[in-house]
């Protein structure tokens, strides 16, 4: 079955969402998880005390411009409940800020992002010092909120947001990891990031103390018809290079059908991971 592509008006801006999300060729869960307005990823509970998520079908279509995705994290289940209630977390607390402050001036949506954010994180230690077998749990998460003519992008982790713009791409978020930090600390070269033995531990990450006040940059970004932005989880970025990302960006008018591309290559690239991927056309 092809799965239609998503349309949507924030209020200025007409988009066209594709979204996929696999397991992957070698895990046996997949613990990423996405939000897309009417459209998320997140089944039933993944284990006690998990409550509180909508039946199937009933996905929330508001904050109509909000996009996530969260990689999850931990033993067992416990990687998929921190992505599950990120995902499930997120989008209701936006809403209920947005619509507390109908001014929507940007400082207002900044700070209601980051509270938003800031409260999945609580949520999240909480279930993990209340329940054995979600000890440690923790979760990247990567968000663009579109509002009028903007993209308000932030995340936590390495989870990464992107912009094609005229052929190029640029990576709107910062990753969070420990090879990273060696890099910007001048410790080692930026060639060395991608094959370091800390590229994937990450040192800031949903359900850690240090992410009690949400993500410490949520960055505007103007949007333009013809802007592609892409939310991924490492299972993406870690094995598919730039150069194919904008290849295959270009290749598709199709927004749903560019990301089952993306994931297609990351699979066939020998991606070990959970992959997944948002893609969303400015109309
Ligand atoms: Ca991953």
């Amino acid at each position: 079955m092809v799965t239609p592509s998503i349309s949507l008006d924030t209020g200025g801006t007409r988009l066209k969402v594709g979204v996929v999300t696999t397991v992957g060729n070698y895990r046996e869960h997949n613990e990423d998880n996405y939000f897309v307005p009417g459209r998320a990823s997140i089944g039933p509970p993944a284990g006690p005390g998990a409550g509180g998520t909508a039946p199937d079908g009933e996905v929330a279509t508001e904050p109509a411009g909000l996009f996530v995705v969260a990689d999850g994290m931990g033993g067992q289940l416990a990687g998929e409940e921190a992505s599950r209630l990120a995902i499930q977390i997120i989008p209701r607390e936006l809403r209920g800020r947005l619509a507390a402050d109908s001014g929507g001036d940007d400082r207002a949506i900044q700070e209601a992002i980051r509270a938003a954010v800031a409260a999945a994180n609580r949520e999240i230690l909480a279930q993990s010092h209340l329940l054995t077998e979600f000890t440690n749990m923790g979760t990247t998460v990567v968000l663009s909120f579109f509002h009028r003519d903007r993209a308000f992008i932030a995340g936590i982790g390495d989870s990464r947001a992107y912009r094609l713009r005229d052929g190029r791409l640029e990576q709107l978020t910062r990753d969070h990891s420990l090879a990273k930090a060696l890099e910007e600390a001048g410790t080692i070269a930026p060639d060395e990031v991608e094959n370091h033995r800390f590229k994937h531990v990450l040192y800031l990450y949903l359900g850690s103390p240090d992410a009690r006040d949400g993500p410490e940059d949520v960055r505007p970004v103007d949007v333009r018809p013809g802007d592609q932005f892409l939310l991924a989880s490492d299972g993406l970025t870690g094995s598919v290079e730039d150069e194919q990302l904008i290849e295959l960006l270009r290749a598709y008018a199709d927004p749903q059908q560019a990301a089952q591309a993306l994931v297609d290559r990351a699979l066939a690239n020998a991606s070990k991971d959970n992959v997944t991927c948002v893609v969303i056309h400015a109309l």
